[in-house]
C-alpha cells in the first residue's frame, strides 16, 4: 500500500492546484468560486487524461513488449512498468535455465546408446532419441504424437503393449528384419510409459556360435568315444585272436590320438581367444622356425610328396625376423604345411616360401598342387569346424579347427590369411605379415648397420660398436 499515499496525494495537489489557478482566474471576473470549481474539475479532468496515456503506454508495452524497457515514467505507472519489467526478466532467466537444462537432459538421453521412446497416456509418441527411433523405424519429427502401435507392427510388440504387463522384456525382428531388438517398458508418470530399446542382434549371434560350438564340440568327442567304448566291449566280451587284439588296441590308439588332436586345438584356441596380442618387440627368427616345419612335413608325408622349402639360410630371406609369439608362429605354419600335405595325393609338390616385399610386409606361402577347393567354400574355411569332406578330414588326422587356428594367429599378428584355390589344381595358403612386425637382414651386397656407442665412465671411455 506504499503506493496509495503518494498517488492520493498527486491528484490532491494537482486539484488543489488547478483549483486555486481557477479561483485566482475567476478573481478578475468576481467569480471566484465558480473559477476554483471549474479549475478543480479541469485539474482532475487533466490528472485523469495524463494518467489514461500513461496506461495506455504502459499497456502497449505489455502486449508488444520484444525486449524494450518498460515506460520510464514518474510515479505509480513508472513503478509499475519497473516492477512487472523486473518479474517478467526473472521468469525469463528462469524459462532460460530450464531450457538449458532439458537440452542437456535430452542430448544425455540422444547420446544413450540404447533406444528411448516417451509415450503420452494414449500411447502416442511424445519423443524418441535417434537409436529408438532407428530401432522402431520410426521418424523422430513426422511420426510425433501418432499412436506407436500403429507404426510399430510387429504382433510380439503389439500384444506385449495390449496386454499392459511390463515385468520383462520382449525381443522381436527390427524393422527391414535387419536384427532383433530387445524392448523393455517402463511407466511413469500419470499413465505415460517409458520405451527402452536395445539391438540385441550381436549377443544372439554369439549365443547361437556358443550353442553350435558346443554341439560341434559335444559332437566330434562322443564319435571317437562310442568308437572307444565298442572296442572295450569288443575285448571285455569276446576271446580275440592275438592279431585281432592288436588291431582293436591299434585302432583304439587312434580314436585316443583323434581325442588329443581335438582336446589340443580346442585349448590352442582357448589361449589364443583369452590372452593378449604378442608383443611387437619379440623377435622370432624365420630360418630355425622353417627348418622345424620342414622336418615334421617330412615326416608326415613320408617320401610321398616332393617338398620344396626356400631354405632362408642361403635364399634372400636368410635371417629375417617376424615379430610376435613364437609358438602361435610355429602353430599357423605347420597347420598349413600340414594341410598341404594331406590334400594333396601321392606324388604331388608341397612349396613354402618367405620373402618381404618392397613394402616391407613379409609373406609367408604354403603352395600345393592338390585337390583344391570350391570357390564357394572359400569363405567359410576358418569357421571352427567347417569341413569340405567331413570324412576326408577325420580320416587323415584333421580336427576342422585348424585353419580357425591360423586366421586367429594372422589377426593377432595384425596380418592376415589369404586363400586361394581350384578344384584339381591346388591351393594358395598366404600369411601377410605388416611391416612393423617384419625384420630384414641385411641382404648380400648391402652394407651391415652398425651402431656405435661411445661411453665416459671417469677417466675412461669405452667405445661398443655392434
Ligand atoms: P581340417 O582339420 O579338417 O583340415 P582345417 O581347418 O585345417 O580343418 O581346414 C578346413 C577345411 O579346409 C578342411 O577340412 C579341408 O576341407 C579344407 N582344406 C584346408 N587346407 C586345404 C588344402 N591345402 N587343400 C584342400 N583343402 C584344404
Amino acid at each position: 500500500m506504499g503506493w496509495l499515499f503518494p498517488r492520493l496525494l498527486a491528484t490532491v495537489l494537482s486539484v488543489l492546484l488547478a483549483a486555486t489557478v481557477g479561483w485566482l482566474i475567476g478573481a478578475v471576473w468576481q467569480w471566484p468560486v465558480i473559477g476554483a470549481l471549474t479549475g478543480a474539475v479541469a485539474g482532475a479532468f487533466a490528472y485523469s487524461l495524463i494518467d489514461a496515456l500513461r496506461v495506455q503506454r504502459f499497456m502497449h508495452w505489455l502486449r508488444h513488449q520484444g525486449g524494450e524497457p518498460a515506460p520510464r515514467d514518474a510515479g505509480f505507472w513508472g513503478e509499475v512498468g519497473y516492477r512487472v519489467e523486473r518479474s517478467l526478466r526473472s521468469l525469463e532467466r528462469q524459462v532460460d535455465t530450464e531450457q538449458n537444462r532439458l537440452e542437456q537432459f535430452l542430448s544425455a538421453i540422444e547420446a544413450s546408446p540404447n533406444g528411448v521412446v516417451l509415450l503420452d497416456e494414449n500411447d502416442q509418441i511424445v519423443w524418441c532419441n535417434s537409436v529408438g527411433a532407428d530401432h522402431f523405424g520410426l521418424d523422430p519429427q513426422r511420426d510425433r504424437m501418432q499412436a506407436i502401435t500403429n507404426l510399430v507392427r510387429a504382433p510380439i510388440f503389439v500384444a506385449y503393449m495390449q496386454a499392459g504387463v511390463f515385468d520383462e522384456a520382449v525381443s522381436f525382428p527390427g524393422p527391414g528384419a535387419r536384427g532383433t531388438v530387445s524392448v523393455l517398458i517402463r511407466p511413469y508418470g500419470d499413465g505415460m510409459k517409458l520405451v527402452l530399446s536395445q539391438d540385441i542382434t550381436e549377443r544372439e549371434r554369439n549365443d547361437s556360435m556358443r550353442r553350435g560350438f558346443v554341439a560341434n564340440v559335444s559332437h566330434e568327442i562322443r564319435t571317437p568315444l562310442t568308437v572307444l567304448s565298442g572296442f572295450i566291449e569288443t575285448m571285455s566280451s569276446l576271446q580275440l585272436s592275438e592279431v585281432e587284439r592288436r588291431r582293436v588296441i591299434e585302432l583304439m590308439a587312434q580314436q585316443a590320438q583323434r581325442m588329443l588332436l581335438l582336446v589340443g586345438d580346442l585349448l590352442t584356441l582357448a589361449q589364443l581367444e583369452g590372452s593378449p596380442r604378442p608383443a611387437a618387440d619379440r623377435w622370432v627368427p624365420v630360418q630355425p622356425l622353417l627348418k622345424q616345419v620342414h622336418s615334421s612335413a617330412e615326416a608326415l608325408s613320408a617320401g610321398r610328396h616332393t617338398l620344396l622349402f626356400s631354405d632362408p639360410s642361403i635364399s634372400e630371406g636368410g635371417g629375417d625376423l617376424i615379430a610376435g609369439a613364437e609358438q602361435e608362429l610355429h602353430s599357423a605354419v605347420s597347420n598349413l604345411v600340414n594341410n598341404a600335405i594331406r590334400y594333396t595325393p601321392t606324388g604331388g609338390v608341397v612349396q613354402v616360401s618367405w620373402s618381404i616385399r618392397g613394402d616391407g610386409v613379409g609373406e609367408l606361402e604354403v603352395r600345393d598342387s592338390g585337390i583344391g577347393i570350391a570357390r564357394e567354400h572359400l569363405p567359410r574355411l576358418t569357421e571352427r569346424f567347417y569341413r569340405v569332406d567331413g570324412s576326408r578330414s577325420r580320416d587323415t588326422g584333421g580336427t576342422g579347427l585348424g585353419l580357425s587356428i591360423v586366421k586367429h594367429v594372422a589377426q593377432r599378428h595384425g596380418g592376415e590369411l589369404e586363400i586361394r584355390s581350384e578344384p584339381g589344381k591346388g591351393s594358395s595358403f598366404k600369411l601377410t605379415f605388416p611391416a612393423a612386425r617384419v625384420r630384414a637382414a641385411a641382404r648380400p651386397g648391402e652394407l651391415p648397420q652398425t651402431t656405435v656407442a661411445l661411453t665416459h665412465s671417469g677417466e675412461d671411455a669405452h667405445v661398443a660398436i655392434s
